[in-house]
Order: C-alpha cells, then structure tokens, then sequence
C-alpha cells in the first residue's frame, strides 16, 4: 500500500491512490505527493485513511532569506497566529455577554465593561490578521479551497463587525437604552459566532480531525 501526503496541510492517507479530495483542506488529487512509508511516525492509526501527522516534511527548495522574511518564517515557525488569536477570542465572549446583559438588566456599567473588552480585541485583530495571512501564505501555499475561503470570510466579518460594534458605541453610548438596541446586540453576536466558526477552521487544520 502506498502512503500519500497533502502537500498543502500535511494530512497523510493511505492506499494505492491518493484520495480525490482531502478531508481537512478540500484540495484535489493532484496536491497529494507519494511518501516513504518508513518516515511516518510509529504511532500509526489502525484505520486506513486515518489522520496522522509526519515527523518528517515534504522536502521544499532551500531558498535563504533574509531580513523580513526571515522575521515572517519565524512568526509562523513559532506559532504567532494561534499565540495570538487567543487574546480577542478570549475576551470576545465577555465583551458580547456583557452587552447582552446590560441591555436585558439596563444596566450601562456593563455595556462600558463590555466596550472596553471591545478595544483589547480591536487592539489584537491587526496582529491575528497579519499573522493569520502569513500562516495561509507559508504554510497553506495560499489555497483557496472552500474551507480556506470560509476562514477569510469569517475572520474579516468578525473585523468588519468588531469595527462595526466600536464605532457605533462611540457615536451613540446609549445605544443599548434605543429601539435599535437589537440591531446593535445581533451585530455582537454574529461577529462572536464568525469568529468561532473561524477558529473551529484553525482548529480543524491545526489538528486534523
Ligand atoms: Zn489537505
């Protein structure tokens, strides 16, 4: 039996033929490359097909960089998108649980609490975006396979709608006490709920499963 990899998120499968789609990153046959069975971990799944992950990698052309790019390999060698996606998801749910309970219990200090759980996430979201794009390019080669352009959506809805959110508590810091409170509540809650459909697509490429 063979042993094939994606050559664009490393998911490894077996058989005589390389599968006609990847399971994790939706790309075609054509990106899976036949590898030597021996560099493949001990630990091997029973199930075929099974998802596993190489110690080994496809070997890639040496290309010597310097300056920049060194900095931006390094950036994604060290795991900087998930190191730092994990600041505004963290403090994302807060921000939108606060809005959402001072405007149930019209209570305003909890919709300032929220705001300023909203300004640490506007602060990071640069950060997350540039090393998210870094880790598509380098890692991903750039795909745009449906899951990858599902990670695009959602991740610039969740900017759109974070931008969206400030700007309107900015303007009007009552909002929460005017009719159109519940357009300004669903605007929080979309963008939580794009941004955890964000990360269920890191998590799904990150661990495979
Ligand atoms: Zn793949």
């Amino acid at each position: 039996m063979k042993v094939w990899q994606c050559s664009v998120c490393k998911y490894i499968h077996k058989g005589d033929k390389p599968p006609e789609k990847c399971p994790i990153c939706g790309v075609g046959a054509k990106k899976f490359v036949e590898i030597d069975e021996a560099s493949i971990p001990e630990k091997m799944p029973k199930r075929k097909g099974a998802v596993t992950k190489l110690k080994t990698k496809i070997p890639t052309p040496a290309i010597k960089e310097t300056g920049l790019e060194k900095i931006k390999s390094l950036l994604v060698k060290h795991h900087a998108h998930p190191v730092s996606v994990h600041t505004p998801n963290g403090i994302l749910p807060a921000a939108v649980i606060f809005f959402l309970a001072a405007w149930m219990f019209d209570y305003d200090l909890l919709a300032k609490v929220a705001f300023i759980n909203m300004i640490f996430v506007i602060i990071a979201l640069p950060f997350v975006i540039f090393t998210g794009t870094l880790e598509w390019k380098k890692k991903y080669n750039g795909a745009l396979t449906i899951l990858f352009k599902l990670k695009i959506l959602t991740a610039s809805l969740t900017a759109v709608l974070c931008v969206t959110s400030i700007a309107w508590y900015l303007v009007d810091p009552k909002i929460l006490l005017s009719p159109n409170a519940w357009i300004f509540i669903l605007i929080n809650v979309l963008m939580l709920v794009c941004a955890g459909i964000a990360g269920h697509i890191g998590g799904k490429l990150v661990f495979k499963d």
